[in-house]
């Protein structure tokens, strides 16, 4: 991988994030300027007389997308239209993701995996990885070749699946101390490694114990699903009846603290909310998916009324697409359907900066400004586009193409590195 050993600058249309509000300020033309690190250094106005052409002319730039959630065994069953949740896992799910015992399979994969993210303008996810020690290896692997910003889990499961799905509870949790080892914090922290325990269903209580202990240990990030389907809580409800509710299963088992992402989040109770809020735990929203498997309209207000930090995932395979900004526009619909509109900017800044927050990454990406990474998309915009409707060009046109380029650290990643 070429290193970038100088100053980059990059000239154009920019749209910045802002720390307290969700939403944005804007720069007609300006230039940031990035270390050899790839760190922002600056950004200010471009000075009238500044030779630097406009980097992408016609485009926006912005920081890059952040995909809170994403099963990279899913790629290749993306919209499949197999039944509800538990189904659609049973028919779908277990025998795609049972192919990834095969290194070869896994590979090709993890290739068009990251073609994908890239080709999106995504620069970061948070990553369900398969039940195999060495297919997870493996996408850590091609992460780190193609520049991607990542934190991804071996995911737990050692019940209510097939066999081949299935991983013991001590050879996961020996697996997964084997990947810390390897790959948690690699290039100045790029890659991290989360601990993903796939949902309470398919993990015994002995396993999430141990995976709480293994987070803990480590300083870890933990990642599952929360209250996504009736059929899933009541089958939780009957594994796990001494826990209050769903949350409290995870609460029991050690799982649920300020470093705990929780996809879906559709059907908890307003008391739920609040212990939720006050764990500081984070929400991956997920609607698109959402829609597709008829699991309900997640209430984005009932977190974002709490302070509770919500970013957007594109949860594919369930999810149709890998564009964030298509997860962001059904996100607009789920909220105007709970009679609780929000704004397209405040969405494209839950993709970005929301989603920064909401996996941990904060420190690091998702403002441009001197000290932070330097993730970026450049995004098309059509020439025609007024002031006024600026973000609802850039997340309702649902048939816009993919992202014109995007970088990480300042250097542009691109499906032909795949080559
Ligand atoms: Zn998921």
């Amino acid at each position: 991988m070429e290193q970038a050993t100088t100053t980059t600058r990059i000239r154009g249309r920019i749209l910045r994030p802002e720390r307290a509000r969700a939403g944005f300020s804007r720069l007609d033309d300006g230039v940031i300027t990035i270390d050899a690190e790839g760190r922002i250094t600056a950004l200010e106005a471009a000075a009238a007389d500044d030779p630097l052409p406009i980097t992408h002319p016609g485009a926006i730039l912005l920081p890059g997308f952040v995909d809170a959630h994403v099963h990279y065994p899913q790629t290749r069953i993306l919209g499949t239209a197999s039944g509800p949740l538990l189904d659609w896992l049973s028919a779908t799910v277990f025998p795609e993701e049972a192919r990834f015992a095969d290194r070869a399979y896994a590979a090709a994969v993890a290739v068009e995996f990251c073609d994908a993210l890239i080709a999106q303008g995504t620069t970061a996810a948070s990553i369900f990885g398969s039940p195999h020690p060495e297919a997870t290896a493996i996408l850590f692997d091609e992460l780190e070749r193609r520049g991607l910003r990542a934190q991804l889990g071996l995911t737990l499961m050692d019940r209510a699946a097939p066999g081949e799905n299935l991983l013991a509870a001590e050879a996961a949790l020996a697996a997964s101390e084997a990947l810390i080892e390897r790959w948690h914090g690699r290039d100045r922290g790029r890659l991290r490694f989360c601990v993903t325990p796939r949902f309470a269903i398919s993990c015994t209580p002995g396993l999430l114990r141990g995976a709480a202990e293994l987070a803990a240990r480590h300083d870890l990030w933990i990642q599952t699903h929360l209250a996504e389907n009736d059929a899933e809580i009541r089958a939780t409800a009957k594994l796990f009846p001494e826990s209050r509710d769903y949350l409290g299963v995870y609460e029991d088992h050690g799982l649920c603290g300020a470093r705990s992402l929780f996809a879906h989040c559709i059907h908890l109770e307003d008391e739920a909310w609040d212990r939720f809020a006050a764990a500081r735990a984070t929400v991956a929203h997920c609607p698109d998916s959402n829609f597709f498997l008829g699991s309900g309209v997640m209430p984005l207000a009932a977190a974002t009324s709490r302070g509770i930090r919500v970013g957007l995932g594109s949860d594919v395979g369930a999810g149709r697409a890998f564009s964030l900004r298509r997860v962001a526009a059904r996100a607009y619909d789920a909220a105007l359907l709970r009679s609780a509109p929000t704004s397209a900017e405040a969405l494209l800044w839950r993709a970005t900066r929301g989603g920064a927050e909401a996996i941990g990454i904060a420190d690091e990406v998702g403002l441009l400004e001197p000290g932070y990474d330097a993730d970026l998309v450049a995004l098309d915009l059509p020439p025609t586009t007024s002031d006024e409707r600026l973000f609802d060009a850039l997340l309702f046109a649902l048939d816009a193409g993919p992202a014109r380029a995007t970088y990480v650290r300042g250097r542009r990643i691109d499906r032909a590195a795949s080559a």
